[in-house]
């Protein structure tokens, strides 16, 4: 559970390199700079090389480390405000977890395969990361904690869930990539009333598939 000079060295390199690709936003790139990207992966050898570059890497049960320019522009997508409510689908490794906590907001983190969810929550607790995991299918959202102020989706859906966008606050903010197949469109969802939404779209990402129903192992 090592943090040097060296990895805080790469740390910058990476938010000046996400910077340059369009994130203007300034805690945004602070949090890129501060968590420990390295000790989300399972492979340290791996990590030691490749944790600071730009790409989403494997991480087991067929599921990946977001890439660290996606976590940043939905993180800055999300408009983040300290206390909020945050709901996010895809725990996976906990390294979006782990930016969002950076803003000082309530986080309720979603995760359908078992085998990531115990071992992410070994790690969050480790690293004193603040966030509720469950194990459960994100589809659902979590009824028993709506409304959300902001929803964060780390795996592409079909479609918008119907329950998520119910779960959401009037005024709130959900982030999720939507399409079919290895590459789908990030979108921005506002809701302005009970049923009235504003949909934008942030450009063409890729990400593993939201699927449905928790499983133990892939
Ligand atoms: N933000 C994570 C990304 C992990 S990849 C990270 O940086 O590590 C997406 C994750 O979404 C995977 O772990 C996958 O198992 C999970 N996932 C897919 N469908 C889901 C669903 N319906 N509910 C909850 N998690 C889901």
């Amino acid at each position: 559970m090592e943090d040097n000079y060296k990895h805080k060295g790469l740390r910058k390199k990476l938010a000046e390199i996400v910077k340059n690709k369009g994130i203007l936003n300034s805690a945004v790139l602070e949090a890129i700079e501060t968590v420990p990207r390295h000790l989300f992966f399972s492979d340290s050898a791996f990590a030691y090389i490749h944790a600071y570059d730009d790409k989403a890497f494997p991480i087991g049960s067929g599921q990946t480390i977001s890439q660290p320019y996606t976590v940043a522009l939905q993180t800055e997508l999300l408009e983040l405000n300290s206390g909020e409510k945050v709901l996010e689908i895809g725990t996976g490794s906990g390294y979006q977890t782990a930016v969002l906590a950076c803003f000082g907001v309530k986080i309720y983190s979603i995760e359908r395969v078992k085998t990531l969810y115990d071992k992410t929550r070994v790690l969050m607790a480790k690293l004193k990361i603040q966030a509720k995991l469950f194990y459960g299918d994100g589809y659902l959202g979590l009824p028993t904690f709506a409304p959300f102020d902001k929803i964060i989706a780390t795996a592409g859906a079909p479609s918008i869930p119907p329950a998520l966008l119910q779960q959401l606050k009037i005024g709130g903010i959900m982030v999720i990539p939507v399409g079919e197949g290895s590459e789908q469109i990030m979108k921005r969802i506002i809701k302005k009333s009970e049923n009235e939404y504003v949909t934008e779209e942030h450009g063409v990402c890729r990400f593993v598939p939201m699927l449905e129903k928790r499983v133990e192992e892939k």
